[in-house]
């Protein structure tokens, strides 16, 4: 007699936000069986409900063969340092230094995945998405701040600490005279061309400015001197740009106009000179690329490491 098919195994994620936290219990995009989401408040209540909901599917669901967090930031994401795992100098208040991956690792006895948000959802896009097959390629998302990540050579870029292409510099726009949004460099990238920069440079959210407003040629303008350093230096094969200021369609055909212009032919790649609108695409998870990717660090976390 055949023994039954065993069952694939199960993973728990956890998106960490600034501003809310979800958390699933599932497989993949198509096999989620729980997911639960709220408000981030102070560090102990939010990682209590986290907690709970993870023991609570555990009982329901069974056994999960890993988790994955992932976090926004800064975080440390370096093993060998006594603080892996933790929020480090965030200035959201009471989540400096904040322990996220220990709790859950203790209170579930697996193996747990930890990344930044941008690098998790890169991951997610890889495996599920936009980015599948490709071994290079860059993740980015402009919201509420700005963040990047991604794959190059196949692995998730790390280093001395992660990237922070979100604080780039890039040349101030002459006829722009808004200072810049960022606290800690005025007008880097995310100061330019956040989604608190586009409110405080035309006085109203991003989502109530029309599609012909000068306010998205500029827009396009910023990200697409981002990107063209980004192609310079990672020399991704694909470039996926989420968030809620991209939920604004009409500016994927601005950004790679621009990005066009500025390459100026000098990056000789068909994906560039001709095939630029599945170049710098849209991501494919939508709202839930974040917390996929938090799924998709549990995978990573439970299959036996590369060889390096
Ligand atoms: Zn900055």
């Amino acid at each position: 007699m055949t023994p039954p098919a065993r069952e694939p195994a199960l993973y728990a994620g956890v998106e960490a936000g600034g501003t809310k936290f979800v958390c699933i219990a599932g497989r993949g995009p198509d096999d989620i069986r729980a997911e639960v989401r709220f408000p981030t408040t102070r560090p102990e209540t939010t990682l209590r409900q986290v907690l709970e909901f993870l023991r609570e599917q555990r009982t329901r669901l069974g056994e999960f063969a890993a988790a994955g967090v992932a976090s926004f930031g800064p975080v440390d994401l370096d093993p060998a340092s006594t603080a892996y795992g933790h929020i480090t100098s965030t200035p959201k208040p009471g989540w400096a230094h904040t322990d996220i991956v220990g709790p859950i690792r203790k209170a579930l006895g697996v193996p747990v995945g930890f990344d930044t948000d941008v690098n998790a959802a890169a991951l997610a896009e890889g495996r599920w998405g936009r980015a599948q097959g490709l071994d290079s390629f860059i993740y980015l998302t402009v919201g509420t701040g700005i963040g990047g990540g991604g794959l190059v050579d196949g692995r998730l870029m790390h280093g001395l600490v992660h990237p922070e292409m979100g604080h780039v510099r890039i040349p101030h726009d002459a006829a722009d005279p808004f200072a810049g949004a960022c606290p800690y460099h005025r007008d880097c990238l995310e100061g330019l061309a956040s989604g608190p920069a586009l409110q405080a440079r035309w006085g109203r959210p991003a989502e109530e400015l029309p599609d012909g407003h000068p306010a998205w040629a500029l827009e396009a303008q910023y990200l697409a001197l981002a990107l063209a350093n980004f192609v310079c230096t990672l020399s991704p094969r694909r470039i996926i740009l989420g968030g809620g200021v991209m939920d604004r369609v009409a500016l994927f055909p601005l950004i790679r106009a621009r990005l066009q212009a500025l390459l100026n032919d000098y990056v000789q790649a068909p994906e560039i000179l001709r095939e630029i609108d599945a170049y710098v695409v849209p991501p494919a998870l939508g709202a839930r690329t974040g917390v996929l990717g938090a799924l998709a660090l549990a995978r990573a976390a439970a299959e036996p490491p590369r060889p390096s």
